[in-house]
């Protein structure tokens, strides 16, 4: 009922006040008090003078607490009918809001972080709400004979990034910032609400359960803290504690509320003024928050009922949309510190908590059929649910599959990567290597080159000499040959010469001789003989003696020739055996340096050999590695296709499921609506009934009435004629007259006093009885005895109108 009042008049953000203890260091400093807190009053005075100027504020909340109230006075008194409502379907939200080191965490979280329930079920004074909150809602749930199931989660906000404290994944600092880098986005839910979309849900059942989460939790959110370098008062932290319960009805129909409590614990309200105006200080200082910013502007704009609620500018407001201005219960619990160093944010905070209490949400619990349909789409929604965590595992696996196959493309590759390193060293030192070979080869080329080169000089000069000698004899053989020539044309010329002066002296002598032989034919012709004989043999020893000189002349040439020819041959020889020797040692140089070379060209060979050898195997190796990888992968990617086959036939069976379930469900609804609209015929037909009944009633009463009031009018005046006296009926002259005139009878004064009757009337107590109620008292008293919920005629309940019915008074 009250549910229902909420929803049509809104309620107020209900809002506490916390002031914390001095702390330590505050006390041993003798910090002066500024904030005295009035928790009879509700009320929370700041006092301090500074500079001639006095500060005295008063502000008023829900509820006040003060240093000394004590964990559990926060809880019972604030939070334990907060969580109540949750059990009985609302949601609720509790944020902590203050500066930071004023208790939002000991309020939130408490000291103990290490709660669980001791042996008597007792927790530590110390814990804080979110503790206590759990522990209350196990108990309650575990005392009810009730199915129910109760879902946690767990994160941070830090520089509008969400971080899952649940996520089971391991810490460190790489897994932490890979987990930064995928981000954790924001969904809306299409009804208005904001899911955060891979974030872990923990179905628990236990309140230990939880504990060990939260300790988890916080664990990995300090872990994270510290190797991520963050600030731990510039994180927001969300705990949300979902409850199903599923109640049976006397008729045997499942109920199934729904509640969600979260718990906020916010970051330190000195990043921020409420009015923004430190944004830009802020955004210089690199300490924009930009949710804690948005949060105030989301309250600006609410309390001044504006248009444009900025809920969409961060990410806190998205999520906690509904608790601001929504169907959510809201409670804020600002906390404060007492001291006067604080004395600004102090002021600030309670300005904002101040005009958070003028934000109205509309709660809403869920009602009759509402829970019926309720529960089919929760049971759709588990399904959808079942569907989508089929689909994530699906991803999940899928996922799994290709980074497997992509961790095993890049290893393969990463290994060929290497192996194509390796083999480039070996392939590099192979090439040297050859190049070296080469290089000494071209080395001992232009060697060979340069000496062969040398040595052909060498023969050239050899050879020049030798054609310079030749030459040299050539043209003394042919000065030679032209003086033989000379001298035998000389010869010829003076042989002529004296054959023609001899054949001229013959031929005058044998002219003169044969005169005188004629003449002297005997003496003479023996001188004759002995002359001639003489003559022929001067002649003859003449020509002997130029032949001897022409002889000897010849020979001295011929010998001189012989001796040039001798030395020709001999320097030839020479010449030839120097030659040969050069050619020789041309050969031997040539055949050692064609060894050489064979000898290089060989290992030219053989290292080509060697890399072919290499490439070969290592054009074996590649090959194998690929069919290796071609076989994992297709091994891999038939993994993924089998569970992917596997998750298909699974969505199939979880759609059957749901199918039969929403149907299932649909037939129920039908049969419930059925049931309700032949209950509605019946009870249409029991007030017809009833209204028949009532006209009836109502004409017979009529009729009573009519005969009742004739009666009465009769009685009136026949009383009137009789019992009533002059004087006494002077006081009612006027009425009276009337009445005799109506009743016929004419008035006659007598002149005697009447005697005083005392008259048998109805008091005026008994008269105000016999007046009809108010038409809405009459409305009121027919709805309580028709009600609506069971339209059955029931016996008329005694009227709460205090008066007999009137058959019996009259
Ligand atoms: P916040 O979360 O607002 O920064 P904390 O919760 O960390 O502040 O509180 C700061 C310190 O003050 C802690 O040491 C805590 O124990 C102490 N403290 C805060 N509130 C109270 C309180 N109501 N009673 C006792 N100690 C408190
Ligand atoms: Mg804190």
């Amino acid at each position: 009922m009250s549910g229902r009042n909420d929803k049509e008049k809104g309620v107020n953000v209900q809002v506490l006040l916390r002031c914390r203890p001095f702390s330590e260091e505050e006390l041993r400093n003798n910090a002066p008090q500024v904030v005295t807190c009035n928790e009879y009053q509700r009320e929370v005075a700041v006092s301090q003078s500074i500079a001639g100027k006095h500060i005295d504020r008063v502000f008023t909340f829900d509820k006040v607490f003060g240093p000394s109230a004590q964990q559990r006075d926060l809880y019972d008194q604030a939070v334990v009918p907060i969580v109540n409502e949750v059990l009985e379907g609302f949601n609720c939200t509790i944020f902590a809001y203050g500066q930071t080191g004023t208790g939002k965490t000991y309020t939130m979280e408490g000291e103990c972080k290490r709660s669980k329930s001791g042996l008597n079920g007792e927790l530590p004074p110390e814990v804080g709400v979110i503790t206590r909150a759990v522990k209350q809602i196990f108990d309650t749930l575990e005392s009810q004979n009730a199915e129910y199931s109760v879902k946690v989660t767990f994160l941070e906000l830090y520089n509008e990034e969400i971080t899952d404290l649940l996520a089971p994944e391991e810490i460190s600092k790489v897994a932490l910032e890979d987990r930064q880098k995928k981000q954790l986005p924001l969904m809306e839910d299409g009804k208005g609400g904001v899911l955060v979309r891979g974030l872990e849900e923990e179905i628990v059942t236990s309140a230990n359960e939880i504990f060990t989460l939260l300790e988890r939790g916080s664990s990995k959110r300090r872990t994270a803290e510290t190797l991520l370098n963050k600030q731990s008062s510039r994180s927001h932290s969300l705990f949300s504690i979902t409850i199903h319960i599923k109640e049976a009805t006397p008729e045997g129909e499942e109920l199934i509320k729904c509640g969600k409590l979260n718990l906020v614990d916010l970051a330190g309200s000195e990043n921020i003024s409420r009015s923004g105006a430190r944004e830009g200080r802020a955004r210089e200082a690199g300490e924009i928050n930009k949710s804690l910013l948005t949060l105030g502007r989301v309250i600006n704009a609410l309390v001044e009922h504006l248009v444009h609620i900025p809920y969409r500018d961060s990410k806190l407001t998205r999520l906690l949309r509904d608790s601001l201005g929504g169907r959510t219960k809201t409670c804020i619990i600002a906390t404060v510190s007492p001291a006067v160093h604080c004395l600004e944010e102090t002021l600030s905070t309670l300005d904002y908590a101040h005009r958070a209490k003028n934000i109205k949400n509309k709660p809403e619990a869920v009602t009759n059929l509402k829970r019926k349909m309720m529960a089919s789409s929760a049971l759709y929604i588990s399904h959808v649910e079942a569907v989508q965590n089929v689909v994530r595992l699906h991803n999940a696996s899928s996922n799994a599959g290709l980074e497997e196959i992509s961790a095993s493309i890049s290893s393969n590759a990463h290994s060929l990567e290497q192996f194509l390193a390796a083999e480039a060293i070996e392939a590099n030192s192979v090439f040297d290597d050859l190049q070296g070979t080469l290089s000494s080869h071209q080395g001992e080329m232009a060697q060979f080159a340069r000496e062969l080169r040398q040595r052909f000089n060498v023969s050239i000069e050899h050879l020049k000499n030798i054609t310079d000698f030749t030459s040299g004899v050539v043209c003394e053989l042919t000065e030679e040959s032209r003086k033989l020539k000379n001298h035998a044309a000389q010869i010829d010329e003076i042989q002529t010469i004296s054959i023609a002066d001899f054949r001229k002296a013959y031929e005058e002598q044998s002219n003169s001789d044969a005169e005188k032989l004629i003449a002297d034919v005997t003496n003479l012709v023996s001188d004759h003989i002995r002359r001639q004989k003489e003559l022929v043999d001067a002649r003859l020893s003449g020509l002997k003696e130029t032949v001897i000189g022409n002889k000897t002349f010849l020979d001295g040439h011929v010998s001189s020739m012989e001796g040039i020819t001798t030395d020709a041959k001999r320097k030839w020889q020479e010449f030839s055996m120097q030659a040969e020797n050069d050619s020789r040692d041309s050969a031997d140089f040539s055949a050692a340096k064609h060894c050489r070379m064979e000898l290089l060209l060989q290992q030219c060979v053989n290292t080509a050999e060697t890399a072919s050898k290499h490439w070969k195997k290592t054009h074996e190796c590649i090959n194998e590695m690929g069919s290796q990888h071609v076989s994992t992968m297709v091994s891999l990617v038939r993994n993924v296709l089998d569970s992917n086959e596997q998750h298909d036939i699974e969505i199939g069976s979880v759609r059957a499921t749901t199918e039969e379930d929403v149907t299932k469900n649909s037939e129920d609804i039908f049969r419930h609506f059925d049931r309700v609209s032949e209950q509605e015929c019946g009870s249409i037909s029991g007030i017809l009934a009833a209204v028949k009944a009532h006209t009836t009633t109502l004409d017979v009463l009529q009729e009573d009435h009519s005969v009742q009031l004739a009666s009465i009018e009769q009685k009136a005046v026949d009383s009137l004629q009789q019992k009533f006296t002059v004087c006494y009926l002077a006081s009612y002259s006027s009425s009276l007259q009337e009445v005799l005139i109506t009743s016929g009878m004419d008035y006659e004064p007598t002149g005697t006093t009447p005697i005083r009757i005392e008259p048998d009337i109805p008091s005026k107590v008994t008269i105000e009885s016999l007046r009809a109620m108010p038409m809405e008292a009459l409305a009121e008293e027919f709805r309580e005895n028709h009600s609506y919920e069971s339209f059955e005629v029931k016996e008329p309940k005694p009227s709460l109108i205090p008066r007999s019915p009137l058959t019996q008074l009259n």
